[in-house]
């Protein structure tokens, strides 16, 4: 585990300004699963009354002291706005490409922040003032297809990952959080850095309030005329192709509708049906599937049964549980 790092109220502050979009986040769980092995995200709620816990300054400053590691959703809800993009890489050759973004960046006069991940790194860019998630999409996106880099979620299976991952939220999405940036990653058990500044709380956030933030004015100058580029509109959404439900008995096998991906300890694992209509687990592992009795499982992420059932197009009917 890395040294403990106290964070000062600038320093709350500084991260607050810089990357909080929503007070809803995430947390990632401390334990891994003891099958999959992973450190889910999920989100906090009040153990009394279940309602979610809204992201305060005390727990900006857990996060930043390494007690607990949080994740911060990309788009305000009320606005549609984002006060940063990200690209997130981690197969092999990410950095490679990252540096190609960044690269393409300075030529159009943008900065952006390289920040190392466990098994690549993210680029961070700042507005001035919040955008439109579409419009910072339609920017990042024309730069991928430019620079010929796959894209994450639009059918390729690897690929560079952007965020905001969604152009805009529909009432009660969230859309995709993100790892914040100076926390301890439960997984690995360390903090991951920005390149250029000393690895310490203040430097760092001294660096990121010290970059070049974009105003909206650039970035409409820059994206005139564009739109996001065929190949990276999302594909069809699976509740757009639902089948009619017909009531057959109520045998549902979960394991006619999805594919496993792999076994692991005493469950099948594979993409969250519900999750993926969200664009989420994109590493197709948070759905447990029980290998001795299929009739049983659960999503990792918290989706529900009925979630999960109404995505598949095999929504459980009503009547069943009224
Ligand atoms: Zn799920």
């Amino acid at each position: 585990m890395d040294g403990k790092w106290k964070a000062t109220e600038e320093m709350v502050r500084q991260f607050d300004e810089l990357f909080v979009n929503r007070r809803a986040y995430t947390v990632q769980s401390m334990k891994p699963h003891p099958e999959s092995g992973r450190h889910y995200y999920y989100r906090p709620t009040r153990k009394q009354t279940g309602e979610p816990l809204a992201l305060t300054t005390s727990r900006i400053r857990q996060h930043l002291e390494g007690d607990i590691t949080i994740a911060v959703y990309a788009i305000n809800p009320k606005t549609q706005c984002s006060k940063w993009m990200a690209i997130d890489a981690d197969y092999p050759h990410a950095l490679e490409d990252l540096l190609k973004v960044q690269g393409e960046l300075r030529r159009d006069g943008i900065q952006a922040a390289l920040e190392k991940s466990r098994r690549g790194a993210h680029l961070w860019v700042f507005f001035a003032t919040p955008v439109l998630a579409r419009e910072a999409r339609v920017y990042v996106l024309n730069l991928a297809d430019r620079l010929t880099l796959p894209v994450k979620g639009t059918g390729w299976p690897e690929g560079i990952e952007v965020f905001p991952r969604q152009d805009q939220l529909a009432e009660g999405e969230f859309g995709n959080a993100i790892r914040a940036p100076l926390g301890v990653h439960r997984g690995a058990g360390k903090r991951y850095w920005f390149y250029h500044a000393d690895y310490e709380l203040e430097s760092q956030l001294r660096y990121l309030a010290g970059l070049e933030r974009v105003s909206e004015a650039k970035l409409r100058e820059i994206t005139r005329g564009m739109s996001i580029p065929k190949q990276f509109t999302p594909p069809m959404s699976k509740s757009e192709g639902l089948r009619p439900y017909l009531y057959s008995g109520g045998d549902f096998r979960i394991l006619d509708y999805v594919e496993v991906r792999r076994k692991a300890g005493r469950n099948y694992w594979t993409r969250c049906p519900s999750c993926a209509a969200a664009g989420h687990d994109t590493s197709g592992d948070n759905l447990a599937i029980s290998i001795e009795e299929p009739m049983k499982y659960k999503c990792w992420a918290g989706c529900t049964k009925e979630k999960i059932r109404a995505a598949l197009g095999r929504p459980i009917p009503i009547w069943r549980f009224a």
